[in-house]
């Protein structure tokens, strides 16, 4: 084994190690089964140990000479991150601000309520006429639901097509694939489960309604050329040509779950600008869901001005942890600010309380933000295409926008 193996089979080791206290830490692992069955015959190790470990990786890491600088970053931060689930696991009370910054590299704030305000305007002007926003908000949102026999209808022609688009610009590895799977009784909206060997699983939860305005970004977002996209490009290039060992292991609590959900989030401005998507939605996928009297202009109009109460959830978790609100204000809150229905904010709250989600939900407008913020100042196509190929991290990406901003 060579010396840049070596780094990542300590990294992988370490992380699977702490899976072995926290199930679901790791979200992906398509290394060397050996070192699997050997952390799960090795079963709970002490966590001082373990912090032990994870201090001396960190020192070596410090000091090792031949690690490139991004990969040197890469691996810091996410030993970083792992030093703070440690202590999580030890019983440590550190507020979520704290948490969130040492796990993902930025840190979160509380959003002024301000901030919906403008987006409760722009709807004003673009919901259909009703009673009051939030009904007018539900009826839209009603009128836009399909049934999931439509969906499975519909899902072929949306991935065919984001298909093509993400190998025109990513080169997609052969033979790369996923299945779709339609599942119930979880947490979150859509997963995508990464295999390996360049194949996915994609599940998507039925337990709330599937909307027709939301089918490309969703299939985008896990799919094409988001999740599933960004994994298999990093198995082929750092991982197979680089030997990168620690890209096998994905860690939901870790700087790269924040990278992830800033490529998901923005995967469908990657492929598709707003013009080219309200074209589609009006000429080929309205039609085809028998919903040819939608006004595709205004499911792009309400999903912008939808995206100005992101944070939303970040300060219900904010409410749940810190300031210790009950699950009922909470509720209330994502109700009255969220505009949702109670079924979607205790989908939100059962989402928050969960130990390895309660800092994942900033990973997902954070990331957006911090990406599309780099977007402003550099070519989308070439800085998506590196964010998806090389090791980069929150920080790399603060640094990139503090460097093109002076220019
Ligand atoms: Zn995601």
């Amino acid at each position: 084994m060579n010396a840049d193996q070596e780094w990542g089979e300590r990294f992988v080791r370490l992380a699977l190690a702490i899976d072995e206290h926290m199930p679901g830490y790791i979200d992906a692992y398509f290394g060397p089964e050996e070192w699997k069955v050997q952390a799960k015959q090795a079963g709970k190790l002490l966590l001082s140990d373990l912090s032990g470990q994870a201090q001396k990786l960190s020192t070596d890491i410090s000091e090792a000479d031949g690690l490139s600088a991004p990969r040197r970053e890469y691996l810091a931060r996410h030993v970083i991150a792992m030093q703070m689930s440690l202590r999580l696991l030890q019983g440590e009370q550190v507020s979520l601000a704290d948490e969130v910054e040492a796990i993902y590299g930025v840190r979160p704030q509380w959003k002024d309520e301000a901030n919906f305000e403008e987006a409760y305007r722009l709807l004003d002007e673009v919901l259909p006429a009703g009673a009051s926003l939030k009904e007018r908000m539900l009826e839209w949102e009603r009128s836009l639901e399909i049934p999931v026999e439509k969906v499975k209808e519909l899902l072929p022609l949306i991935i065919t097509r984001l298909r093509n688009f993400t190998d025109q610009k990513l080169n997609l590895p052969e033979n790369e694939s996923f299945t779709v799977e339609f599942v119930y009784n979880q947490p979150w909206g859509a997963y995508n489960w990464y295999l390996g060997n360049f194949r996915s699983r994609i599940e998507i939860n039925t337990d709330l309604p599937t909307r027709i305005s939301f089918l490309p970004t969703l299939m985008a977002h896990e799919g094409y050329p988001g999740h599933h996209t960004d994994l298999a490009i990093k198995e082929k290039l750092l991982v197979q040509e680089l030997k990168y060992h620690e890209f096998t292991v994905n860690l939901i609590n870790a700087p790269s779950a924040l990278m992830a959900e800033g490529i998901a989030t923005t995967a469908r401005k990657a492929v598709l600008t707003d013009d080219e998507l309200e074209e589609w939605f009006g000429e080929e996928l309205l039609p085809a869901a028998g919903m040819a009297h939608i006004d595709s202009r205004r499911i792009l109009a309400i999903g912008k001005a939808g995206r100005k109460m992101s944070g939303i959830d970040g300060n219900a978790a904010f409410m749940l942890h810190d300031q210790h609100k009950s699950e009922a204000e909470v509720s209330l809150y994502l109700q009255k600010y969220g505009l949702s229905t109670e079924q979607e904010a205790k989908q939100r709250i059962d989402f928050i309380s969960n130990p390895l989600y309660r800092s994942y939900i900033f990973t997902y407008y954070v990331g957006y933000d911090l990406l599309e913020e780099l977007f402003q100042h550099v070519d989308r196509d070439r800085y998506f295409r590196r964010i998806i190929e090389e090791p980069v991290t929150p920080g790399l990406v603060r640094q990139w926008i503090s460097e093109f901003s002076e220019v």
